[in-house]
């Protein structure tokens, strides 16, 4: 068939196509797991699914940043709209003062001409003083409104200018507070620094996209609930910086044991969680039970001390008309179940 001759082809045009995308936080994780994928297996399903993946992390970047991007540019462009009419405005007054300007020289040379022919015509000295004695009173009266009405356009003026600059202040505020939103989002940790492992958050948004998917196909979905067993006692015999140490090692070895295609978090303390997509309860009781014996198997040696650590896990299936927490509570209770009966064992409830 052609089918093996077209799927490496595809495979490669997609990873092409992906070198040109980057993502950050948990959609950056997703997204190296999935060119691993792809640059490794060539089934057509899988391709199929790489690309639904890749489109959907694509989706949820867009969305984030288009919101923030939204509101930012709504407020860019609100202060750019209050800054033009505050220029408009500010030339409008400017005109209307020009005029009253020239008006008002006008006024001025015409009473100084007015002067010049009326003294010619004064008869006596004290009709001379009277005339010019008026004419003076008039003219400084002018000029001093001339004065006022200069000052109060530089006042009005200076203070147009406070205003644009307040305006373009709270603009940079704006754009500095999106910067920062931008530089926050990037760096907002979706990894748990002890473990590397995905954290809580990282699971809260990751279940949250599954469960869309599990309700639109009503493909399977799995939820498991991992507890270590006795860790207080490690913490305990051989200290807190043991305990933490042990929590890397038994986080790497889960990490290397579940599928690419599932999810697992620290979900808080000695817990982890594993979203387990398109799996029924059946199929996923044979990895667990891997998972299991990995872990049980890891030889830790503490103060010349010889260690096994063993795990507790409950998982439940996603059923219709279920919510998040409800698949949660029940993988928690058949944890409880395990716990009870013996620790270092598998409860599925369905
Ligand atoms: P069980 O088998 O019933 O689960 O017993 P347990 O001792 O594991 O359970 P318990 O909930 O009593 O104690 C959990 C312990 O895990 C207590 C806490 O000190 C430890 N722990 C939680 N987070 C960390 C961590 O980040 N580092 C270390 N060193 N210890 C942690
Ligand atoms: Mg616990
Ligand atoms: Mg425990």
């Amino acid at each position: 068939s052609e089918q093996p001759q077209l799927a490496p082809n595809l495979a490669q045009e997609l990873l092409n196509l992906t070198s040109e995308l980057a993502f950050e936080g948990l959609n950056a994780l997703e997204f190296e797991k999935i060119k691993a994928l792809i640059s490794q297996d060539f089934k057509l399903e899988v391709l199929l699914d790489a690309c639904i993946s890749i489109i959907r992390i694509i989706i949820s970047s867009i969305s984030k940043e288009r919101d923030t991007a939204q509101q930012f540019l709504l407020n860019v462009n609100e202060t750019l709209t209050l800054l033009h009419q505050t220029l408009l405005d500010s030339v409008q007054r400017s005109k209307e003062v020009g005029h009253k300007m020239a008006d008002l020289n006008k006024k001025i040379e015409l009473k100084i001409s007015q002067l010049s022919s009326e003294t010619e015509e004064a008869s006596t000295i004290d009709s001379l003083k009277m005339i010019v004695g008026q004419k003076l009173e008039a003219l400084t009266l002018d000029i001093k409104f001339k004065e006022d009405l200069e000052l109060s356009e530089r006042e009005s003026l200076a203070n147009t200018l406070k205003e644009m600059q307040n305006k373009i202040n709270s603009l940079e505020n704006e754009t500095s507070d999106y910067k920062e939103r931008l530089a926050e989002q990037r760096f907002k940790s979706l990894q748990d620094t002890l473990t590397k492992l995905p954290n809580r958050a990282a699971y809260d948004e990751r279940i949250a996209l599954e469960f869309n998917t599990f309700n639109r196909s009503n493909h399977d979905l799995c939820l498991v609930v991992i507890d270590i067993d006795h860790f207080k006692s490690v913490n305990d015999t051989f200290g807190h910086s043991a305990g933490d140490k042990t929590l890397q090692v038994l986080a790497n070895a889960l990490k290397k044991s579940v599928r690419v295609t599932d999810f697992i978090a620290r979900f808080g303390g000695e817990e982890f969680v594993i979203v387990m997509p398109n799996s029924d309860l059946k199929s996923i009781e044979a990895p667990l039970e891997k998972i299991r014996k990995t872990i049980k198997a890891i030889p830790f040696k503490f103060k010349n001390k010889n260690l096994r650590i063993t795990i507790s896990i409950g998982a439940s299936q996603f059923k219709t008309n279920d919510s998040i927490v409800e698949v949660f509570d029940r993988a928690d209770a058949a944890l409880y179940e395990a716990k009870n009966s013996g620790r270092d064992r598998i409860i599925l409830k369905k």
